[in-house]
């Protein structure tokens, strides 16, 4: 099994200043090239639109990263057109070939990788180290689901004397990719070349705020000869044309990730059969979390305190799987809350393109808002431990820590997406567990402890998709950890695993008597 041999590629050692000088440089050209128009890939032509809007720095709301094409309903529909008939060509080029061209897309994004990285640090605000692990995550995708089309496509013998029996895989037909601005580039890049190395005409719609990103998948697809019609991009507002798509009859398959709101509606929008439709949709949904670490009364609080800080405030606590609740046992609750508030004051905020920055800013005004007005629900339900200061030419958030949450409190129940954590005491483990449990999301989830029983009592009774024990919960590595959840969390699909690319095939079987 092509698990075993795969080799994932290695992030940007940063300790080694010939590296640090490259990636200053490239981000230096980035800064020069700011403001640019990028617009819509269709049929393998970039087209004019009637709408553009700005994708602004998160870090200095009053620079424009680049400028970008909305498409309309009826480009929506060009679009589509050109996937069908791309359909017939792609369907019939073999796996290997397909795979090949994923391989050299992997290998363009290596060679452009600190490029990358400094767009991904201007366009949402991610700082230089995790903007790297975000274009290894991508150039894995790449690589990891080319062997295992390769793996699927030999398919299933099971002859038997007078009588051959196959089972292969073919492609559903039309897949359209919708994208969060979180993760703009590995999550983007993941669920795109699944669906292109499996056989489907693909089309990309990125999130709003994350489009300059989105066209450097593009250009680099078009870089390594994906042939038109096959790849197309195609931005536009979610609700408007993202929605006039997923209800589209022509599309086989969405593959989504972002927000349980928008998930759930594609989910209903996409059971609904509409005229001249001959098939069910297919969907992949990857939703939030309400991701909590619980911290025993043996855990070695020095890893705890660590593992929290990252887990929660990393990319300012806007990862899908950030820790948002820490849940601590009595006997170790006021020493572990003091160090925590002492941990994270020591954090530096502020602009991504600095490099002492640990903590950038939120994505945009209207996520800033919304968070603020979660510190504000909080501070009536419980006790505000700490609240840092925030930097005022972008769209920051202070780190903000609440004690004494209880299960029932907004801030215990609802995804906030930003660098707000809730401190929860509990008596025992078997509360702790619940406390843990008792939410609508199963995502990921953290265990610092050095007791066998409870480790043993978490594997089995933690209910997330990813577990992750006495290190942080962040940072899911392709092939090593199949990441993604359940319950509200999503469908269960885990990508970079071994069985995502199912998914995104229809399986056949052919008997024959010989
Ligand atoms: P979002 O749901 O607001 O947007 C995601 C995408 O959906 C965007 O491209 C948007 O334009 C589009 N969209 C919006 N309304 C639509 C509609 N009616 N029809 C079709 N498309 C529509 O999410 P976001 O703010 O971009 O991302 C943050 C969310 O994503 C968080 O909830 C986070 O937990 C989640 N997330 C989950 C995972 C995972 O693997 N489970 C990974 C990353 C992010």
């Amino acid at each position: 099994h092509t698990d075993e041999d795969f080799v994932n590629t290695a992030d940007t050692d940063y300790s080694r200043q010939v590296l640090r000088k490259k990636a200053q440089q490239a981000l230096a050209k980035v800064k020069d090239s700011l403001g640019k128009t990028y617009l819509p890939l269709i049929n393998g032509e970039y087209v004019q639109t009637d709408v553009i809007i700005d994708s602004l720095n998160p870090s200095k709301s009053s620079q424009v990263v680049g400028q970008i094409g909305l498409i309309s309903v009826e480009q929506a529909e060009q679009a589509l057109n050109a996937a069908k008939e791309a359909f017939t060509g792609w369907k019939r080029t073999p796996a290997t070939e397909r795979a090949r061209i994923l391989r050299k897309a992997g290998d363009l994004m290596e060679e452009r990788r600190h490029e990358l990285c400094a767009w991904i640090c201007l366009e949402v605000g991610k700082i230089l180290q995790q903007a790297d692990a975000e274009v290894s995550e991508a150039i894995d995708f790449c690589r990891y689901y080319a062997d295992e089309m390769e793996r699927l496509d030999k398919g299933y013998n099971y002859d038997v004397a007078g009588e051959t029996n196959r089972y292969h895989y073919q492609p559903r037909g039309i897949a359209l990719v919708i994208s969060p601005w979180n993760f703009p580039f590995a999550i983007a890049t993941g669920m795109t070349v699944a669906a292109l190395v499996t056989g489907n005409c693909t089309l990309l719609k990125p999130a709003e705020t994350s489009t300059v990103i989105a066209a450097k998948i593009a250009e680099i697809l078009v870089d390594a000869g994906i042939p038109k019609g096959v790849f197309q991009l195609v931005p536009g507002k979610g609700s408007k044309v993202g929605a006039y798509m997923v209800n589209h009859p022509d599309v086989h398959l969405i593959a989504f990730t972002g927000s349980r709101e928008v998930g759930c509606r594609i989910y209903a929008d996409a059971a609904i059969l509409q005229p001249g439709q001959k098939h069910l949709k297919r969907v992949i949904a990857e939703m939030g979390g309400k991701n909590a670490i619980i911290v025993d009364e043996s855990a070695d609080l020095d890893q705890a305190v660590a593992g929290a800080v990252f887990s929660a405030f990393g990319y300012s606590g806007q990862k899908c799987s950030a820790a948002s609740r820490i849940i601590v046992l009595d006997p170790v609750y006021d020493a572990f809350l003091e160090r925590f508030v002492d941990a994270t004051k020591s954090l530096n905020v502020g602009p991504t393109d600095e490099p002492s920055t640990q903590v950038g800013p939120v994505i945009d005004a209207t996520a800033q808002k919304r968070i603020l007005e979660y510190i504000e629900t909080a501070k009536q339900e419980s006790t505000l431990a700490l609240q840092m200061e925030a930097v005022d030419n972008g769209f920051y958030v202070g780190p903000t820590i609440f004690g004494d949450v209880l299960p029932n409190h907004t801030i215990a129940q609802e995804e906030i997406f930003g660098p707000v954590v809730a401190v929860m005491r509990v008596k025992n483990f078997d509360e702790a567990l619940e406390v843990a449990n008792g939410t609508d999301y199963a995502l990921t989830g953290g265990l610092y402890s050095r007791s066998p029983e409870h480790i043993e009592q978490a594997q089995k009774e933690f209910e997330v998709g990813n577990l992750y024990i006495n290190r942080t919960i962040t940072g899911a590595i392709v092939a090593r950890q199949p990441f993604g959840g359940f319950k509200l969390s999503g469908v269960g699909s885990k990508a970079g695993g071994p069985d995502y690319l199912l998914q995104f095939l229809e399986p056949r079987h052919i008997s024959e008597n010989i």
